[in-house]
């Protein structure tokens, strides 16, 4: 059950599964202050171009702003600079003319918000690429830029509790970062272009307020050349072909963190099927692929209504996977989930995980990351932790409980016999964060639950954990509180073991 094999394979599975979280205290920012007086969502219009030219006739400022520090930031214990303090987006339309041969976009980005504090300036996060304009409420603003760091000063000064709309053109070849060790972000593959952003990189693609904790609804209208296919999250609402372009329009209603927004351009093929409780289930392949759904995502109904049945209802309309070149993993984007085509098409060389179960681990995601998103980056074992565990719980529905029995002895002796941080605290930067401790003994850790307050107690936590904090957040202390309340136990010791001790407890 171990050995270098197995080694590799766990860290592929993880690396290549995804994730995100975080730590530390929730950020103070959404919801210390009063609701806004008008709703942004509802209120915003934005002026599609048909062609690529950004809208404003502003000049950019040569103004240098000071970097207000308490605004640069949300404290994330990870990622002390990622996202911003003082207010709270409500909505994202990111209108973007993509020519994939040169790797290039134009960009509108329409950012609706509202002030938590009263605010001189606001801060997003934006990398590389070339800012051409912002406007506030329709008003030409100074901005400046100081690394990943956009500032900006609206004419007037924002108060508390109110509604603000910022309109950013921007053009340029978007980077990628590197932050856990493949490349994130708008990433080329040749023939597909594809997003994904875990854990700090939508910022190299539009400006955002890039931390988990601050959620938004998101539209893409995104322009490409006749022939090409966008998908992206949540539902495709409109196909407007133009001159030599194509325009698509989806729409992601949902509360959706900034990472796991996502474009995926290409000559792509959309499979479509019912899934179970009316969820529509759209998978989209390379065109040479073919016609026929790879076999390891044949089952995903299956998975579907095992998961719902044990987790509540799909938190979303639309499930699928996005198939591209050249990714060594998976990622659980929100209702499209990205997968390495060389993954699924190599499924046989793999044993344990099998593809299979990584694509239950993607789709268990929905409710555990993207649902639930992690308060902080270093909650990361809320999402992997808990996905690995019900990736197990596919392998108990489908082989039987002497299987998952046996998966859980496998990964708690591999655990045993390597070194590996405690999931609670594995560490920051990124460097850590997809370690597979945070994905095995944190899946070991509700294993250790289960063991303890039976099943169930156990689902009807991780019901009412997918309930409370639907398309919103969950800090790991939020988890423990929900645990002890619904069995009414005293779970201090139990967590404390298996999360935070450098020792791994007992297998129970
Ligand atoms: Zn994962």
């Amino acid at each position: 059950m171990t050995g270098p094999r197995r080694v590799s394979l766990v860290a592929l599975g993880l690396l290549l599964l995804t994730a995100c979280s975080a730590g530390g205290s929730p950020p103070s920012t959404a919801t210390s202050t009063s609701p806004p007086t008008t709703s942004p969502a509802t209120t915003t219009t934005l002026a599609l171009p048909t062609t690529t030219t950004p809208t404003s006739t502003t000049t950019p400022t040569t103004t240098t702003l000071p970097i207000d520090p308490a605004l640069a930031g949300l404290g994330d214990p990870y990622f002390p600079t990622l996202g911003n303090s003082g207010y709270d987006v409500v909505a994202y339309i990111v209108a973007l003319t993509v020519d994939p041969d040169e790797n290039t976009i134009e960009g509108l980005a329409l950012i609706s918000g509202w002030a938590t504090q009263d605010l001189e300036t606001l801060n997003f996060d934006l990398l590389g690429l070339t800012v051409d304009s912002i406007e506030v409420d329709g008003v030409a603003a100074a901005f400046t830029r100081d690394g990943a760091e956009l500032v900006v000063r609206p004419r007037w000064h924002i108060p508390v509790g109110t509604a603000f709309h910022v309109e950013v053109a921007y053009h340029g070849t978007p980077e990628n970062l590197y932050t856990i060790g493949f490349p994130l972000g708008w990433v080329d593959a040749g023939d597909i272009t594809y997003v994904v952003a875990e854990p700090d990189a939508a910022r190299t693609w539009f400006p955002a307020n890039d931390h988990p904790a601050d959620k938004a609804h998101f539209t893409f209208h995104i322009t490409v050349p006749a022939g090409l296919t966008v998908a992206a999250n949540g539902t495709l609402v409109e196909v407007v072909p133009g001159d030599g372009v194509t325009r698509f329009t989806w729409e992601m209603p949902e509360q959706t963190a900034t990472y796991l927004a996502t474009v995926v351009i290409g000559n792509l093929i959309r499979l479509e099927r019912p899934g179970p409780g009316g969820v529509l289930l759209r998978d989209y392949l390379p065109a040479d692929m073919g016609n026929e759904l790879p076999a390891p995502l044949v089952r995903v109904p299956e998975m579907l209504e095992l998961y719902a049945g044990l987790f509540g209802p799909y938190p979303f309309t639309e499930y699928g996977h996005a198939v591209v070149p050249g990714m060594p993993g998976a990622l659980e984007n929100q209702t499209l989930t990205a997968f390495g085509r060389e993954i699924l098409e190599d499924q046989g060389a793999f044993g344990r995980p099998t593809v299979e179960e990584i694509v239950a681990h993607e789709l268990a995601h929905q409710w555990f990351g993207d649902s639930v998103s992690p308060a902080t980056w270093q909650d990361i074992w809320l999402n992997e932790g808990f996905a690995t565990f019900a990736q197990w719980l596919w392998v108990e529905h489908d082989l039987g409980r002497e299987a998952y029995d046996a998966t859980i002895a496998g990964n708690y002796e591999f655990l045993a016999g390597a070194p590996h941080p405690p999931p609670g605290d594995p560490g920051p930067d990124g460097s850590q964060m997809f370690h597979y401790s945070v994905y095995l003994r944190g899946g070991l850790t509700l294993h250790a639950l289960r063991v303890e307050v039976g099943d169930d107690t156990l689902f009807a936590i991780l019901r009412s954990w997918a309930e409370r904090h639907a398309y919103g957040n969950g800090s790991t202390p939020e988890f423990i509180a929900l645990a002890e309340e619904i069995s009414g136990a005293d779970l201090t010791a139990l967590f404390d073991a298996w999360l935070y001790q450098a020792q791994l407890p007992a297998l129970p």
